[in-house]
């Protein structure tokens, strides 16, 4: 069988071992005579499973004692409306949220706030195409904002914040990292809430990763669901209401297989190698194209273009052929795009770039 590579933006990529160890553990785990998914979530089996992914995961991202991991549903847009739902109240009526807006994921954002506050956009990136992050001098701010949301990387666009903002104030600062979270190194510190949906390097879709600074819970507006409460699932330690089990289990051997890989620096240098090895490829000559500005360029979602776009079609099929599948473009931008998680080794980005060189006609 050809090898295959999954470039898909998500749900996406997990690391082998990883499904090579649910798959000997689906029918019986740990000799409970249970998969996973048929445990009560209450149980001592699954507690352990759960405590064992918050841990690792604290672990990874060094999260300080005084945040909460809490895993909900509802996926990254679900949190386009509970972020406001449990934020805006921080701050007096009429709320206003602050946004950058950098591409098509944190403009989705902006429209499901506006249901919940005023929203104002602090600088977008819109007039330049989403081709690069607006330089924080730039950005008019709201005083008194409920909060700050920024998308640290935009899946579609391709565009990754390279900097951490320093507003000088204590304005918190919201960040959807769905599809770059656990590929480099950050300072949970410098966040107020960092949010993101599992399926690209966390796990299975339907599990949805929430950590928030503790004086940030407990301001949830009267309409927002229960369940969605960040301070009533943090005392419930994500068992208010039945968890994503199956999800939170995935997870966690993900998380202990990536610290068993050297944690989240080890996997940082990883997808440098990677990226600069493919970015080199389509910068080579005009063939493809890739429109972000070199140092907003993501890490993980590498969108490009050929320049004769009439070969579209020709492309892919090839690269189908070679085992190279999930490349075409979001529908909404076109082109194609690579997505290249943690879990994309090296050997499916060069054969990928041994593609391009090959359909390009380089020597
Ligand atoms: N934010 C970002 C950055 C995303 O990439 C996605 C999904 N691709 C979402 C939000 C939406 O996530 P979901 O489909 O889990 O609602």
């Amino acid at each position: 069988m050809t090898q295959i590579y999954n470039f898909s933006a998500g749900p996406a990529v997990l690391p082998k071992e990883v499904l090579q160890e649910a798959a000997a553990e689906m029918l019986d785990w740990h000799g409970s005579g249970m998969s996973v998914m048929e445990m009560s979530h209450r149980g001592p089996e699954f507690i352990s499973i759960y405590e064992a992914a918050v841990r690792d995961l604290r672990l990874l991202l060094g999260v300080p004692a005084n945040y909460k991991i809490l895993f909900l549903q509802g996926g990254g847009l679900g949190e386009n409306a509970i972020v406001p739902m449990n934020l805006v109240g921080r701050v007096s009526a009429p709320a206003t949220i602050d946004f950058v807006q950098t591409g098509s994921w944190s403009g989705k954002s902006i429209k499901e706030a506006a249901r919940y506050a005023n929203v104002n956009v602090a600088a977008s990136g819109e007039a330049g195409r989403f081709t690069s992050v607006p330089p924080p001098s730039e950005w008019k701010r709201t005083p008194g904002a409920a909060y700050l949301h920024i998308c640290t990387n935009e899946t579609i666009d391709g565009v990754e914040y390279n900097f951490v903002p320093e507003l000088g104030d204590d304005t918190p600062i919201v960040a959807d990292m769905s599809s770059h979270i656990l590929s480099r190194v950050i300072d949970v510190s410098k966040y107020g809430v960092i949010f993101g949906g599992a399926q690209k390097n966390i796990g299975p879709a339907g599990l949805t990763l929430v950590i928030v600074r503790e004086d940030l819970l407990g301001h949830a507006l009267p309409i927002c669901p229960s369940a969605f409460d960040w301070s009533i699932v943090a005392a419930h330690d994500s068992m208010y209401n039945t968890p994503p089990t199956y999800g939170i289990y995935i997870a966690g051997l993900v998380f202990a297989h990536l610290l068993r890989q050297g944690g989240v620096a080890a996997m940082e240098q990883r997808n440098i190698a990677k990226a600069e090895l493919l970015y080199g490829a389509l910068d080579l000559d005009d063939f493809y194209q890739n429109r972000v500005a070199k140092d907003c360029r993501s890490r993980m979602n590498v969108p490009f273009y050929l320049r004769d776009e009439s070969l579209n079609d020709k492309f892919l099929a090839g690269a189908k052929a070679r085992g190279l599948l999930q490349l075409k473009g979001h529908k909404s931008v076109g082109g194609m795009r690579a997505s290249i998680y943690n879990a994309m080794p090296i050997e499916g980005v060069q054969a990928l770039v041994d593609y391009l060189n090959e359909f390009a006609g380089r020597t």
